[in-house]
């Protein structure tokens, strides 16, 4: 059969299976656009054109991981370690409660230290104190025990980012060094803890991974189904010259191939999840320039425009070519608002933005 006609036909089934998936994955031309389409119309039926800011605030890099991938894992020596103070993390907080973005994101490597997590229980009770417990607060710090998430969420979190980086096991393990500190079953169980003690629970995958294949991807997507996802974040990887993984960079796709498949791939989540959150990535900006207008194109409705202090920024380097490392989010705020509108949306200031699904979810089962 023709590759658009076969294209509209899988367009219209209710279900569609890994084969399907794999085959959309592989698209071009008229039936990359006619997937882009669909998934813009579903956006449009199910969630609106509203995009919902979350300010990201990357508190951290000091990580005791060591993912294969990221710039800032603990390995990398070459690097200087920050933390921000509480009352940088106070100022980012009542920039965007006064911009009226509603919500933050608080992210930043992993460490699992009784310090550590001390310090972020007493930081979510300083920002709900700074804010009138008016921000949606999510957190990104990694892999937690149950005890550590539910305090967390006692104390004014409500959503966490935790991506499987990737479902196959066999890929993760390519991705992560071989021990107990960086287990597939361990990421896992955190995601399923964290549904339990009722987070709104996102997570994703990097799309372009030396050895990954559309098969991998495909089950990735009907990964997020099966779990049931309320969020998701997902991009491009990027290398980073002081990682492990850079030695297979000759492997990798061309950036612009990997930006598509990433636009596809949040497209087809767009297409089978269709009430999810779904963020437009730094990481696709860090590829095309409108990278992230694109991503709102083909289904995503939440942007994350960065608040870390601009000094900071150079040591988050999670990849080469990051975006906006030396502007202030004052002057972030102003492209990026008409960056939206030419995508056809509008910003939802002043609201929570939460994910539908999880409404949907949670009463479902009650
Ligand atoms: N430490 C936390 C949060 C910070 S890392 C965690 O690991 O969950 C946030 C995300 O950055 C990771 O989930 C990973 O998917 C992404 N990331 C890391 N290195 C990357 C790279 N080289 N290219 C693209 N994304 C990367
Ligand atoms: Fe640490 Fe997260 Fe980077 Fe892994 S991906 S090294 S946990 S910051």
């Amino acid at each position: 059969m023709d590759n658009i006609l076969k294209t509209h036909k899988i367009l219209k089934k209710d279900f569609l299976n890994k084969d399907d998936l794999v085959f959309l994955l592989a698209t071009t031309g008229e039936s990359f656009q006619a997937l882009l389409d669909k998934a813009a119309e579903i956006k449009k039926h199910y969630v609106g054109n509203i995009v919902y800011y979350r300010g990201l605030i990357e508190y951290s890099n000091i990580c005791s991981k060591n993912c294969f991938y990221c710039g800032i894992r603990g390995g990398n020596k070459k690097l200087d370690r920050y933390q921000m103070t509480d009352d940088e993390v106070i100022e980012a907080v009542v920039f965007a409660y006064k911009n009226n973005y509603s919500s933050i994101v608080l992210q930043g490597g992993e460490r699992n230290d009784k310090s550590f997590i001390n310090k972020i229980t007493s930081l979510l009770q300083k920002i709900n104190k700074a804010t009138d417990n008016s921000l949606g607060i999510t957190l990104s710090l990694g892999e937690q025990t149950e005890e550590t998430f539910r305090i967390w969420k006692e104390n004014g979190a409500r959503r966490y980012l935790l991506r499987i980086e990737a479902s196959n096991r066999d890929l993760y393990r390519k991705m992560h060094p071989d021990n107990k500190k960086h287990d597939f079953d361990t990421r896992l169980e955190s995601l399923y803890t964290l549904k339990k003690l009722e987070y709104q629970t996102g997570t994703g995958v990097m799309i372009g991974l030396p050895f990954q294949t559309l098969e991998h991807l495909a089950q990735d997507l009907v990964f997020f189904r099966d779990f049931d996802i309320d969020m998701a974040g997902m991009g491009p990887y990027i290398e980073h010259e002081d990682t492990p993984l850079y030695q297979y960079k000759d492997l990798l796709l061309p950036r612009k191939e990997r930006f598509e498949l990433s636009l596809k791939m949040l497209a087809l989540l767009r297409i089978i999840l269709k009430d999810i959150n779904i963020a437009a990535t730094t990481a696709m900006q860090a590829i095309d320039p409108v990278g992230r207008e694109k991503a709102l194109k083909a289904g995503a409705n939440v942007i994350m425009p960065n608040l870390t202090p601009v000094k900071y920024r150079e040591g988050y380097l999670l990849y080469e070519d990051k975006p906006c490392t030396d502007e202030e989010a004052e002057h972030c705020m102003n492209c990026l608002e008409s960056s939206i509108r030419m995508a056809g949306d509008d910003i939802g200031y002043g609201k929570w933005g939460d994910s539908k699904h999880y409404f949907n979810r949670i009463n479902k089962s009650k």
